[in-house]
């Protein structure tokens, strides 16, 4: 069973998101928790959950990827900005246990200036603010593409924030095909290596979830834009390789690829097609 599905709205709720993924042909799905760019979350109704519980089991939907503001920054040199970064995952945590047993996955961070061991140590504090023991939910730090401060470029990075966290059983990691390769993991040649890395320093039972994107720029770019799946420099071969892997086959597949509902229906068929195990 190949879990995979893209980006999903959020703005109708949750039976809404269900249907959708349906539609789609999508056994996951990703959604921002609120407006992307930040702001309140809409209000949850009991009945709406319950209608999309129904909805993923029926359907046996792998588990799903909820992605945080891309705005929040739990390592912004500016105090007010890590408090908004605080409150924001610790409100959306406690959402997220409406649908019990999922995923919420974070851009680490960028440490502006005050240097990555500054913005590890930040980000480790925040998630140590807001984890709670009985929690239900994976939060997921998503490797990055270093592009500007961002920290999470390197699997070093990521383990450096994890090593800090308390509550170490409620994390997880999300790879992102497109931002590892721009930030110079080569997917292509050397699947396997990169991944028996990514064990080496962060340990593969870590790994909880993959976007899955082409990326317009070549390995080490640093530049994190996404591309089509295929059309892109990592290109269909590699993501034959990678859906098929193993050590990754099993995860949830999430496209953040720039395409409408035409073309993640298409690309979802297209890699269902190309799925062996
Ligand atoms: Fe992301
Ligand atoms: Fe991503
Ligand atoms: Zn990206």
């Amino acid at each position: 069973m190949l879990y995979i599905g893209s980006h999903i709205s959020s703005s109708k709720g949750y039976a809404a998101m269900g249907r959708q993924a349906i539609k789609l042909g999508a056994s996951t799905f990703a959604f921002f928790t609120r407006n992307p760019r930040g702001g309140k979350a809409k209000e949850i109704r009991e009945t709406d959950v319950r209608k999309y519980l129904e909805i993923a089991e029926e359907q046996k939907f792998g588990p799903i990827v909820a992605h945080a503001p891309y705005t929040l920054n739990a390592c912004a040199a500016k105090e007010d900005l890590r408090v908004f970064a605080r409150e924001t995952m610790a409100d959306d945590l406690q959402r997220m246990e409406y649908i019990p047993g999922n995923y919420y996955n974070f851009h680490p961070g960028s440490h502006v200036g005050q240097g990555a061991e500054i913005g590890i140590e930040k980000i480790a504090e925040v998630l140590n603010d807001v984890l709670l023991p009985e929690q239900t939910t994976t939060v997921l730090l998503e490797t990055m593409a270093g592009k500007g401060s961002e920290v999470g470029r390197s699997f070093e990075e990521l383990r450096a924030i994890l090593d800090r966290v308390k509550l170490q059983e409620k994390m997880g990691v999300c790879l992102d095909t497109c931002h590892v390769w721009d930030a110079g993991y080569d997917i292509v040649h050397d699947l396997d290596g990169v991944l028996q890395e990514f064990d080496r320093v962060i340990g593969l039972n870590r790994l909880k979830a993959i976007h899955i994107n082409d990326s317009m720029n070549p390995l080490g770019a640093h530049k994190d834009r996404h591309e089509k799946i295929g059309q892109g420099h990592i290109g269909m071969d590699a993501f034959v390789r990678i859906i098929n892997h193993p050590a990754l086959c099993h995860l949830p597949f999430v496209l953040e690829t720039p395409n409408d509902d035409d073309g993640w229906a298409q690309e979802i068929a297209m890699l269902r097609a190309e799925y062996t195990q």
